[in-house]
């Protein structure tokens, strides 16, 4: 099995599909690999460092491609990259192909065997691919806040923990799942004053038995959001309804009501956003003000941090990439029933329920 990673060429995605680690925990095991050149450069990983681990390094991505039985990246292949995919290859990366018909309709066309990192399940529930993301911009929403309650960034000029003599900020974390309790213990970290409101009343308790008075909870109900944000300085907004659009917790009434220069981060964005004022911004131009509020609602926010992203990235995919190049896909696919739900779309198929009803395939 030779397995291939090409450089991401999406605008600005800086993360890789394999870092030298993996490399070597695939070569250390027979597998060959071939890195394109540069592939890890913007982060740090060297192309030496991915000769030590056992890698080759080839010039274009259009001989990872064509040499490769199986590719691993990161984003969905581009129009250029699906061009090059071939009958049977093998393709290991985040697709979401439910909003996308181009791109499933491309991926159809080449044959290949695509397994999207997004649907792989785990033997505990959830989605172990997706979680790591989901922590990066937890983590990264109270930093990314904190930052824009800073003046010269146009947030009312307020440090989160305050200091002694002078109270600390107020955030607001509406959704305890993996971005919000992340972002909790980031906001407890840095001395800020928590209030976290979910639906789900068992997170709350488990979050009320680790954070104990350090945090606030409280039942995710209409009365109880409106209180808490407008009292607050900032609020995180990570709320998911499985399959569905955020819901909008948050009216354009509210934000009117909160104080001037209060930041919201909206990390549920990619879902449609949890705040009625929200809409998607991009690392170059991250916000925008409603009512003298500012709005944060970066869709792709762990870009921004691509480094830490990567490795943690790879510490999800890896068992997958090592299962798939040591035992072929067939056999992987059959050992795993977790990993066959990360298959979406199978030579010429496309294999995966929802993709299939939502784009009108057969399946
Ligand atoms: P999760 O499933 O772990 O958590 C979601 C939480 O929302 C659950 O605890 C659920 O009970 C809660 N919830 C649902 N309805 C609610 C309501 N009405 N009020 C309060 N809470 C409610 O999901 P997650 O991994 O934390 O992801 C959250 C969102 O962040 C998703 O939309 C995800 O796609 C998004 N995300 C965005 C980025 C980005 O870069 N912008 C990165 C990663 C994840």
């Amino acid at each position: 099995m030779l397995v291939g990673v090409p450089k991401e060429i999406k605008n600005h995605e800086y993360r890789v599909g394999l870092t030298p680690p993996s490399v070597r925990e695939l070569t250390a095991r027979g597998v060959e690999v071939i890195v394109q050149q540069g592939a890890g450069e913007q982060i740090g990983l060297s192309d030496g460092q991915y000769v030590a681990a056992g890698a080759a390094i080839v010039a274009t991505a259009q001989e990872v491609f064509a040499r490769a039985d199986m590719i691993v990246k990161v984003k969905e292949p581009q129009p250029a990259e699906c061009a090059m995919l071939r009958e049977g290859q093998l393709l290991y990366t985040y697709l979401h192909l439910a909003p996308d018909p181009e791109q499933t309709a491309a991926l159809v066309k080449s044959g290949a065997v695509c397994i999207a990192y997004e649907t792989i399940t785990g033997p505990g529930g959830g989605l172990p691919l997706l979680a790591p993301m989901s922590e990066v911009a937890g983590r990264m929403a109270i930093q990314a806040g904190a930052a824009h309650l800073e003046k010269s960034k146009g947030g009312m000029g307020l440090l989160l923990g305050g200091v002694p003599g002078v109270a600390a900020g107020h955030v607001v974390i509406i959704g305890a799942g993996v971005v919000g309790s992340n972002a909790l213990q980031m906001a407890v970290g840095a001395g800020a004053r928590v209030t976290v409101l979910d639906k789900n009343v068992d997170r709350l308790r488990q979050l009320d038995l680790v954070f104990g008075n350090r945090i606030a909870t409280q039942y995710s109900n209409a009365q109880a959001i409106e209180e808490a944000v407008v009292s607050s300085d900032l609020v995180i907004g990570g709320v998911l309804v499985p399959g569905a659009a955020a819901p909008k917790l948050v009216t354009r009434d509210m934000i009117a009501r909160m104080k001037k220069g209060a930041v919201v981060v909206d990390v549920a964005i990619d879902q449609g956003g949890c705040f009625e004022t929200s809409h998607a911004t991009t690392h170059a131009d991250p916000t925008f003000v409603v009512d003298g509020v500012i709005h944060y609602c970066v869709a792709n926010m762990p870009g921004a941090v691509a480094r830490t992203s990567t490795f943690a990235l790879n510490n999800a995919t890896i068992g997958h990439a090592v299962a798939l190049a040591t035992k072929g896909w067939r056999r992987a696919l059959a050992d795993d029933v977790h990993l066959r739900n990360g298959l979406n779309v199978c030579q010429g198929k496309v294999t995966y329920e929802a993709v299939a009803r939502d784009l009108h395939y057969d399946y």
